[in-house]
């Protein structure tokens, strides 16, 4: 069979396919194109198909198929990837996760989860907290990004600092190679020293080298205390003894440390954005801090000798601290409005990491960057600053076309400061050309090396984070 398929046209691969996803199992035509290819954008998907199988069985099928065909194949989880990593074009096949959404276990003794790739992470923080659990991954895509998207891009977040990012959460991976051999890597332990530790393969590796069809969470106990408060600072060297004054003396509790700079705090405190500034508009810095214990009056008792501590040293200028559940969801709601800055039309948006003690420094040289360019510019600044990890939001006039000069005022001082083009979001399309400021060459090669190993025919997602011959 897989010989006709070779030779056969695009039809006849898409009949094959059908038959293994069965009805309602692939999309074509309209169906695909009225679909838009991502979370803010407008264009629908351009590709061939989009196949939606159910089970890991159906993928292996599916990869195998393509890979005798030399078919090129993405996929595709909520469409909430920021670096065009999930983006198709004509001739392209889609592999959609989307019915393959199931929570097949919450083991509440040994704290884990085992799920299907395409399940939302907001249905995972439901499903833990029925067994009074938490999965530690929090992001503004919540509801509609899925597990195997967090896999495939290392998602962070808001939790980080404490947490770490999703490569810390994931135990075990199930994925189905470009041949169609499904590794089940499905470790449901902590310590697993037996050789290679073969899901990270599959961890931020952008569905290059692999589907990834399962896996199994790690899961923490759910906190008892939540504290959430906003603190202003007058400058960023406070900002910086302030991260350091919140992580000693809050004794491993501190859970986020989120920085947001004037212009950004100004943007979603003030009309169209909905919150309403809980703290005066002219403060240089606004810091959200969040801490999570296990007993709710130690804990009250210790953020309130931390704060004023920090407050006698004259490291903050103002302060409001959560009374209750529904204003930390205010606190966090504003800090979550990132849409806000697409009232600027373009807007390109940024995320790079470099050490906290060059932050300052570098944000200020972004911003003469792009003054030298474009003259006028607003660039609303705001990050997970206790990961080291700045966003930048960039309106630099109507034109499409400054994407690339906003890119080279961000981008370049990186290098000599041994920063990173992406923290968080993968390197996709968006980042491609770029790689090579955060990344060395050897590094590069052996990058390659893997792609070829894992996928000699390039059908993974070609053309993203590198090309495969270099
Ligand atoms: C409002 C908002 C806030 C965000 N905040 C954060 C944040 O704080 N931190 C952060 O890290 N990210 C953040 N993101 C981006 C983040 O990367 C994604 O939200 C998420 O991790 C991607 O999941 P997805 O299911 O939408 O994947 P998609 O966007 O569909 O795909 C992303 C990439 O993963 C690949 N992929 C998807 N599924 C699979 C699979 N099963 N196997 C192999 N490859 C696969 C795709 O090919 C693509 O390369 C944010 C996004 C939004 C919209």
């Amino acid at each position: 069979m897989l010989d006709d398929v070779t030779e056969s046209t695009m039809d006849d691969l898409l009949a094959t396919l059908a038959n293994v996803v069965g009805d309602g199992g692939m999309l074509t035509g309209t169906d695909v194109s009225s679909r838009a290819s991502g979370i803010w954008r407008s264009q629908g998907i351009e590709a061939e198909a989009i196949l939606r199988p159910r089970t890991t069985e159906e993928v292996s099928r599916i990869l195998a198929i393509c890979d005798e065909a030399g078919q090129p194949l993405v996929a595709q989880g909520g469409l909430t990837g920021l670096v065009e990593g999930h983006i198709t074009q004509a001739g392209e096949i889609v592999l959609s996760l989307e019915r393959m959404n199931d929570i097949e276990e919450v083991n509440p003794v040994e704290r884990t989860m085992t799920v299907q790739a395409g399940v939302v992470l907001e249905a995972v923080h439901n499903a833990a907290d029925e067994h009074g659990l938490m999965y530690p991954l929090d992001i503004g895509g919540r509801g509609s990004c899925t597990l195997g998207g967090n896999i495939a891009t290392n998602a962070g977040g808001n939790r980080v600092i404490r947490y770490g990012m999703t490569r810390d959460m994931v135990l075990g991976v199930e994925a189905v190679l470009a041949d169609g051999t499904v590794v089940s890597s499905m470790n449901h332990m902590i310590k697993n020293n037996a050789g290679y530790d073969l899901k990270q393969l599959f961890i931020g590796t952008e569905g290059s080298l692999g589907i990834v069809t399962r896996a199994v969470l790690r899961l923490r106990e759910k906190p008892r205390s939540q504290e959430t408060m906003l603190l202003a600072v007058s400058d960023f060297d406070r900002v910086t003894a302030l991260l350091k004054a919140m992580d000693a003396g809050l004794g491993g509790t501190l859970s986020a440390f989120e920085v947001l700079w004037n212009n950004f705090y100004r943007l979603v405190t003030t009309p169209p954005a909905t919150q309403t500034p809980p703290l005066p508009q002219d403060y240089p810095f606004y810091v959200l801090i969040e801490a999570m214990g296990g007993d709710p009056q130690a804990d009250h008792a210790r953020i309130e000798q931390v704060f004023s501590e920090a407050h006698e040293s004259g490291l903050i200028e103002d302060a409001v601290i959560a009374t209750s559940e529904a204003q930390r969801r205010e606190l966090w709601a504003m800090r979550d409005d990132v849409e806000q800055v697409h009232q600027y039309k373009p807007v390109f948006i940024f995320d790079v990491s470099l050490r906290v003690s060059d932050m300052d420094a570098y944000v200020a040289q972004v911003n003469r960057g792009l003054e030298a360019t474009f003259g006028e510019y607003t660039n609303f600044v705001f990050g997970h600053i206790g990961d080291g990890n700045i966003h930048f939001a960039v309106a630099a006039g109507e034109d499409d076309g400054a994407q690339d000069g906003v890119k080279q005022a961000v981008y370049q001082p990186l290098k000599s400061i041994g920063g990173s083009v992406s923290a968080e979001h993968g390197v996709g399309l968006d980042k491609k050309k770029y790689l090579n400021l955060s990344r060395n060459d050897e590094e590069i090669a052996l990058m390659r090396t893997l792609k070829r190993a894992l996928d000699p025919n390039g059908i993974l997602n070609p053309g993203k984070i590198f090309d495969a011959a270099g």
